[in-house]
């Protein structure tokens, strides 16, 4: 269980909810993607229809699930959640898409681990509005037409690369998600901390974000385990000089790396010279899983410029030796 890894874990639940900005004005950094979102949820008010169905990607903890509920605000609507793997059966989609009120939001997470038979129940659900439904087989076999009410599905995933073509296509709107700079990171540190009624300066928040590898999640959940150090170990209040003291305690170093990250980076150095290396055998050196380098480590790594991914395999930068104080041409203690 990393405290750096971004994926929702149940000790983040108590606090997220209160956490979670509210409108797209609260919506800190992504700047891009609000622009974008403001136009056309206000061209849909304006035309009283449903919002063109969305497609949200990045990494987890971006403010995916955050930016669905933002949406269902801004439109007046509700907001149902559930996930890819929650719908098992072309049953289980339907009966969510009949309990919709007009205009609804239906947000998907992890849209892309939706099973085929699924998939094709949605595609005339957001095309058409409309379920067909074959019941029985051979002559007993019946079709039904169901007019659904006009909805506005947003769908996440960590990386739309791996959603069919056919959903793909079925979005209007895509909009991809990008890791946070520490600056927008420290008012979300700043925001959260006034909300949980914890006493922070401008360096102890600029601190928390610059280690909390461009996520919000992570910056929140950081925020809060720096929180008991500085209670313990001074007055309460996060200043610079306590969050470093917590954040070093917790082997979290400046640039948010982890002892699992730095162990990965240095065999990568050390047993197989930089690289390249093939994921799989890099994963086995490590015993770790293959996908949860991809999706874990190496986000990060290589949005910092640590780690590049080449056609013959996964390559440590000069800037992650000199990193690990270790010499580029040389791969030992510079
Ligand atoms: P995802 O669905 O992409 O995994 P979430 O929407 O659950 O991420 O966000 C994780 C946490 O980070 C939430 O508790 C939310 O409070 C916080 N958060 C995410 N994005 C922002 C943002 N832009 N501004 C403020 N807080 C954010």
């Amino acid at each position: 269980n990393r405290i750096v890894a971004p994926e929702y874990s149940p000790e983040d639940a108590e606090s997220e909810n209160p956490l979670r900005p509210k409108s797209l004005s609260e919506y800190i950094g992504q700047d891009k993607a609000k622009e974008n979102l403001a136009v056309f949820i206000e061209a849909a008010r304006q035309r009283q229809e449903s919002l063109d169905h969305v497609l949200l990607y990045g990494p987890p903890g971006l403010g995916k699930t955050t930016l669905a509920g933002i949406i269902a605000n801004e439109l007046g609507v509700n907001l149902r959640i559930t996930s890819g793997p929650a719908i098992e059966k072309p049953g289980d989609l339907a009966a969510l898409l009949t309990n919709l009120n007009p205009g609804d939001v239906l947000f998907i997470d992890e849209v892309h681990r939706l099973s085929r038979s699924v998939e094709e129940i949605l595609y005339p659900a957001m095309e058409d509005f409309a379920l067909d439904i074959i019941t029985g087989k051979g002559q007993m076999a019946a079709s039904y037409h169901l007019p659904l009410p006009h909805f506005t599905l947003v769908g996440a995933t960590t990386r739309a690369g791996q959603l069919s073509a056919p959903l793909r296509d079925r979005f209007g709107v895509v909009l991809r998600l990008e890791m946070y700079s520490p600056q927008e990171l420290a008012k979300i540190v700043t925001r959260s901390a006034r909300i949980l009624d914890i006493p922070i300066e401008a360096g102890g928040a600029l601190e928390v974000a610059s280690r909390s590898r461009g996520t919000p999640r992570i910056a929140n959940r950081l925020l809060k385990r720096v929180r008991d150090f500085a209670q313990v170990i001074s007055n309460g209040v996060i200043t610079y000089e306590s969050a470093k003291i917590g954040l070093d305690r917790l082997e979290i170093d400046e640039l948010g790396l982890d002892a699992n990250d730095r162990r990965m980076l240095a065999t990568l150095i050390k047993f197989y010279r930089g690289g390249p290396v093939g994921l799989e055998t890099l994963a086995a050196a490590i015993g770790e899983e293959a996908v949860t380098i991809e999706d874990v480590y190496e986000p990060y790594l290589m949005q910092i410029g640590f780690l590049n991914r080449t056609p013959r395999g996964r390559c440590a930068t000069h800037a992650a030796y000199l990193h690990l104080g270790l010499d580029p041409a040389e791969g030992m203690p510079a």
